[in-house]
């Protein structure tokens, strides 16, 4: 339990190197809450899967929009679909039909979010807003 967690930005082509499995974009690494001095896991490695999705969710009110995409911008999210499957999770508030999730012990977030009114059921983790345990 002491390996050191990394922060996303410290991890070189993230992309590639925090995924494993064959067609699946599973995650390599336990993920964990990115405050300093906490330990809390998020979610265990293999459990959520790499995916794009809509980036102004978690937008904040400072955040400039991008101008240069086609379409509504993304990036890239951990995505479970069973909430159960995370090891750690708080729900911080909700807006609209949207639950914005936390880190279950500090409550530093959001993290990510779950959309009650998306087609699909997902619980989304922002890639760049958790710590990885790299072994
Ligand atoms: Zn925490």
């Amino acid at each position: 339990m002491s390996a050191p967690l990394i922060p996303y930005k410290s991890i070189e082509n993230p992309a590639s190197n925090l995924v494993v499995g064959e067609g699946l974009a599973k995650n390599a690494y336990d993920i964990f809450c990115p405050r300093e001095g906490c330990r809390s896991i998020v979610l265990k490695k293999g459990a959520a899967t790499w995916m794009e999705r809509d980036s102004l969710k978690l937008a904040l009110p400072t955040d400039t929009p991008s101008t240069t995409t086609d379409g509504p911008p993304t990036q890239p999210y951990w995505v479970l679909t069973n909430m159960m499957d995370f090891e750690n999770i708080g729900f911080s508030h909700t807006v609209d039909t949207t639950k914005y999730l936390s880190c279950a012990d500090c409550d530093i977030g959001p993290l990510g979010y779950h959309d009650l009114g998306a087609p699909e059921k997902e619980y989304l983790i922002a890639v760049e807003r958790v710590r990885y345990r790299r072994e």
